[in-house]
């Protein structure tokens, strides 16, 4: 595939020449016509404040959070509007700290048909914690989040994607706390987090361990590019992001899995002063654009929550096992 190909070659220089981002969009309009799908993807946010993503966590300290601004309310609230205006639902991956803090935000999302799932206590990624710290921090956050919007939890994805072959434990943890799924892999390679030879579509590690839901990446020759959210959807121009998801649906047909923040939707926050470049470049590039770029998103695509698209297919459709070694048995 010649537009496949070029558009390879555009992701592999994605900041760079005009002559670049040419090629990326005729591509696009080359291949956007040979893909479409009624599939019904996955829309999911990750519910913390602007100052606790994993960017800022040396310029910012955990100790400092309750005297910081908090904006979490405003970006959620900017959220849960668009999605009511466009009719989908969603699952929001929400802080125990942030849930014990706005309570009435998250009821707020139970009662406009959304899932709560978690996304720890405090956004520790799991590099930081041994197996019993590790159960500590997700049966107290389950029992916080099921407290606070009296529904049950089965959802979690770890802080920045942690979970990977050094921590594969952690999915049978999960399991023994009584979650039914994890979305905490994704399989790319970043300096941050990956594991980019995990498998692309949900799967377990062994027959009888805890679902995995990956977040969704699009192969094109032999590396998987990530197509499920972050930064990378606003550094994307916006039909390349939509021609990699179509992509998914149409030829792994497969659901994509989508993610983001409500920090991503309030370029009001306050900016934070003495953090590394990269670090500020990634958390606010295209802030303000965010919003109209998920109008689009949730035009073009049709989407759901994790627990109505993916457990149902416990029963009929089998997810595939793959074998994965733990790096250090424990
Ligand atoms: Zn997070």
């Amino acid at each position: 595939m010649g537009g496949a190909a070029s558009a390879l070659d555009a992701l592999k220089g994605v900041s760079g020449s005009d002559a670049t981002m040419d090629a990326v969009q005729s591509s696009v309009l080359e291949l956007s016509e040979n893909v479409a799908g009624p599939i019904r993807n996955a829309l999911t946010v990750d519910v913390e404040e602007y100052f606790q993503v994993a960017a800022f966590e040396t310029t910012i300290a955990k100790a400092d959070w309750d005297s910081s601004l908090s904006r979490v309310d405003i970006g959620t609230r900017r959220v849960l509007d668009l999605f009511a205006a466009h009719g989908a639902k969603a699952t929001f991956f929400v802080l125990g700290w942030i849930a014990e803090r706005h309570p009435t935000l998250l009821r707020r999302i139970v009662a406009e048909g959304h899932e709560i799932a978690s996304h720890g206590y405090d956004h520790t990624r799991l590099h930081g914690f041994t197996p019993g710290q590790f159960r500590a921090d997700v049966t107290r956050t389950k029992q916080i989040l099921e407290d606070i919007s009296g529904v049950a939890v089965r959802g979690y994805r770890a802080p920045s994607y942690s979970i990977d072959r050094r921590n594969l434990w952690a999915l049978d943890v999960l399991a023994e706390t009584g979650h039914a799924y994890s979305s905490s892999i994704y399989p790319i390679r970043h300096d941050l987090y990956g594991m980019p030879d995990a498998p692309r579509f949900p799967f377990r590690v062994r027959p009888d361990s805890i679902l995995e839901i990956p977040v969704t990446t699009v192969r094109l020759g032999r590396r998987n590019y990530p197509c499920g959210g972050g930064g990378y959807f606003r550094l994307l121009p916006y039909e390349v992001f939509r021609w990699m998801l179509r992509r998914v649906n149409a030829r792994d047909h497969q659901p994509g899995l989508f993610y983001f923040h409500p920090w991503e939707v309030d370029p009001g926050q306050p900016r934070i002063q003495g953090a590394p470049l990269k670090s500020r470049f990634r958390h606010y590039l295209n802030l303000d654009s965010m919003h109209s770029r998920l109008e689009r998103l949730l035009t073009d695509f049709d989407w759901g929550r994790m627990d109505t698209l993916f457990l149902p297919a416990l029963g009929p459709v089998a997810p595939q096992v793959a074998e994965l070694q733990d790096e250090c048995a424990v």
